[in-house]
């Protein structure tokens, strides 16, 4: 390394020490590479972190959403309560199944769907709420998870962005029927590719397994998966499936992970608390509102602008850090007006006002296990100086 050489500040960046290099080795070596002990072990790990009797390893957070809406039954007529303020995942897996997303305006301090607005969007056809955890937050779970019993609709939780989180006595991943966790290398842990459905139901958790492996007969009590190619019930396809199966070199980096996960939760906590320290009483920013109760497992660490700025002026922010070859992103567009939600249902500017306002005011800044305190200066020295460029031609 150059001393002098500016190096760019990613806005992501996995940590992958020798022990998930070995494990990954391990499986290697052994010659058995998908369908194995690597998978049953990350499987067991995540089940005891969420306090869940069962979990179900999948290749894709995307894909564990679609296993659960279809272990639900969720089809053609029917509607599922959703937030327009996410990853595109959570509302595209509802359409992968014939249903009808029906978005709930967000609360603009939790940035998760308001309870309210939820209760009054449920219908005679609604059959679930699927609650995400914006930024792994899981403010309103629980009054949710109330909203769904009283309307006996099922609660589906995207926890993708919340493993470790609790809130109170809950673990985020045990407040609905069904959580999905996701494993994209930008999480709090990561296979690569991959996720996992978690439940206490036993029968959802045999339909998930039977569906993440092309429908074959759900497997015999104590066994992950179905009896392997050779068996006579490898053939056999009891219902519509799908190969979302993780590998074993996968399910190895999540297992070196899972042993990882409480320092990896305490190194975010100690970055995102620096920037919170840093940027406290900013006057043009708003930081996250976390509940006292909450104890975050941090998976990004993201700002706004105050209401008075436009999209374009906090694009021409994210311009400017980007110059700075400091990474940053604009989580989330709303997901109502991707082109193929507004194409297939009409959705239109205005329609949900607050996700829309806080999303053109975004500011996702770099976050990983590897930032320095240095670093982070840098970035909120850039970001001061970037804002009050802004403010030169605006007040
Ligand atoms: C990461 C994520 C997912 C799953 O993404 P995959 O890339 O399919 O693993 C789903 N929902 C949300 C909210 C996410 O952040």
């Amino acid at each position: 390394m150059y001393r002098d050489m500016p190096r760019e500040i990613p806005l992501s960046k996995p940590d992958i020490t020798p022990l998930e290099e070995s494990l990954v080795m391990q499986v290697l070596r052994s010659g058995r590479l998908s369908i194995g002990p690597m998978v049953e072990e990350f499987e067991r790990q995540v089940a005891d972190r969420c306090g869940c009797r069962h979990a179900v390893a999948v290749n894709s957070g995307t894909s564990g959403l679609h296993l659960a809406m279809r272990a639900l039954n969720i089809g053609p007529g029917d509607q599922v309560v959703t937030t327009p303020f996410s990853f595109i995942a959570s509302a595209n897996a509802i359409l992968f199944t014939g249903a009808t997303p029906v978005f709930a305006d967000i609360c603009p301090r939790t940035l998760n769907m308001d309870p309210a607005k939820v209760e009054r969007a449920i219908n005679a056809k609604t059959k679930a709420i699927l609650a995400v955890e914006a930024f792994g937050n899981p403010a309103y779970m629980d009054q949710y998870r109330s909203i769904a019993a009283r309307h006996e609709v099922s609660l589906i939780e995207d926890c993708c962005e919340a493993l470790g989180t609790t809130h109170k006595e809950d673990r985020c991943g045990s407040f609905g029927r069904v959580g999905v966790f996701g494993f994209y290398p930008n999480k709090q842990v990561t296979t690569g590719e991959g996720g996992m459905v978690v439940t206490d139901d036993e029968r959802l958790a045999d339909m998930c397994r039977s569906m993440r492996n092309q429908g074959r007969p759900i497997p015999a009590r104590g066994h992950s998966s179905p009896s392997a190619p050779g068996f006579s019930s490898w053939l056999r396809h009891e219902r519509l499936g799908y190969n979302y199966r993780l590998s074993e070199v996968n399910a190895a980096i999540g297992v070196g992970q899972m042993r990882r996960l409480d320092a990896i939760i305490e190194r975010r906590r100690e970055v995102a608390e620096r920037y919170i320290s840093r940027l406290a009483g900013h006057r043009h920013l708003i930081l996250p509102t976390i509940d006292p109760e909450t104890r975050m497992s941090w998976f990004v660490f993201v700002v706004r602008l105050d209401s008075s700025y436009t999209g374009e002026e906090r694009d021409r922010v994210l311009s400017g850090l980007r110059g700075h070859d400091i990474g940053c992103g604009d989580y989330f567009p709303c997901i109502h007006l991707q082109p193929h939600f507004r194409e297939q249902f009409g959705f239109e500017v205005g329609m949900f006002p607050i996700a829309e306002s806080v999303s053109h005011r975004t500011i996702a800044l770099p976050f990983h296990n590897g930032l320095t305190d240095r670093e982070v200066e840098v970035v909120c020295q850039t970001l001061d100086v970037l804002i009050a460029r802004e403010n030169l031609t605006k007040r």
